[in-house]
């Protein structure tokens, strides 16, 4: 009993939001008007060709402004997001301001793709091919320019009527990327059954890729798999040079991370980007590095 109550204690001076000056129940008042009173926003993040440094892709990524508060990672609200629902209306806000941002830089990379996270419980409901399909319209976007990130977990608790809809979005052209791979079950058999067109291999692999051999044989045997599957594969939180070196060596094509570049506005990206032209690389359009 004393340690709980230690622990307790602990928990309360630790500035994590359940425990925080704002209670729960105000924060959660506050995230149901977050989305109206325009506090959320996106960053972007690059996705680039590891051979060439071009840019692939962005990743959205959530982001909350909390009056009180101060800025919020998603790792700070999206939990309780999810326990209210509240994650449906952020999700679906996500998805149109994705595509809209991506619209925003088709002309200049008409291959580049944005991709945008969606949670568990968005997956299970009916309605998210109608979200999809009126934010990839509504911004003038094709399809394909769109990729929805999915967790592991998210695709193995998955029903019959969660793989046709993923399905029915495949054949929109819709793309589809396992994220955070290797992290959950480790069940193959699922990869058989789910239309995805890319592995994204979580960054605490990559994270250890040039030190330990066994994340570098993870590494290496995700990359073949995705290329048995025929799949796209990112190495995510790519940060130093030798875990680009050991990635890029293992022959993973592309990859996200503080190497190449932070989660950011998208004016910001675009210069960011403009200045990260390739050394030794001179037959790059400059049209494929800016955003
Ligand atoms: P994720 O989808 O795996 O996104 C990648 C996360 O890794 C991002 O954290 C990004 O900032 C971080 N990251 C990227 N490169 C590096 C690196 O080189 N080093 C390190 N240490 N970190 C790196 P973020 O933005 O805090 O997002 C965390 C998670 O929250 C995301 O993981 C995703 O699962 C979820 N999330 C973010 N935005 C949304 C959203 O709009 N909707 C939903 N449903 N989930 C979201
Ligand atoms: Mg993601
Ligand atoms: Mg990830
Ligand atoms: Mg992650």
């Amino acid at each position: 009993a004393a340690k709980a109550a230690g622990k307790s204690a602990y928990r309360r001076c630790t500035p994590g939001l359940r425990e925080s000056a704002v209670g729960r129940a105000e924060l959660i008042a506050d995230l149901r008007r977050a989305v109206d009173e325009g506090q959320l926003h996106l960053e972007f993040q690059p996705i680039v060709d590891l051979a060439t440094g071009a840019v692939r892709s962005a990743e959205a990524l959530v982001r909350w402004r909390h009056p009180q508060l101060g800025m919020l990672s998603p790792a700070r609200f999206l939990p309780l997001a999810e326990e209210t629902g509240l994650i449906l209306p952020i999700d679906r806000w996500v998805i149109h301001e994705a595509c809209r941002a991506a619209a925003t830089w088709q002309d200049r990379i008409p291959s580049a793709t944005v991709a945008v996270n969606i949670a568990a419980s968005h997956l299970r409901r009916p309605d998210l091919i109608a979200t999809v399909t009126e934010a990839t319209a509504g911004a003038g976007l094709a399809p394909r320019a769109l990729t929805l990130e999915l967790t592991e977990s998210a695709l193995i608790e998955g029903s019959d009527a969660v793989l046709d809809r993923l399905s029915q979005l495949r054949e929109l052209g819709i793309r589809i990327a396992i994220d955070d791979f290797g992290t959950g079950y480790s069940s193959l058999s699922y990869l058989h059954r789910i239309p995805a067109t890319e592995l994204k291999i979580d960054r605490s692999f990559v994270a250890r890729v040039a030190e330990d051999n066994r994340a570098y044989a993870t590494v290496e045997m995700v990359t073949r798999l995705a290329g048995a599957f025929d799949l796209a594969v990112v190495a995510e939180g790519v940060e130093t040079d030798r875990q680009h070196d050991a990635v890029a060596a293992i022959g993973c094509v592309q990859g996200q991370g503080f190497r190449y570049g932070r989660p950011a506005a998208l004016g910001e990206l675009r210069t960011v980007l403009a200045r990260r032209r390739p050394t030794g690389v001179t037959d790059v359009a400059e049209s494929d590095l800016t955003l």
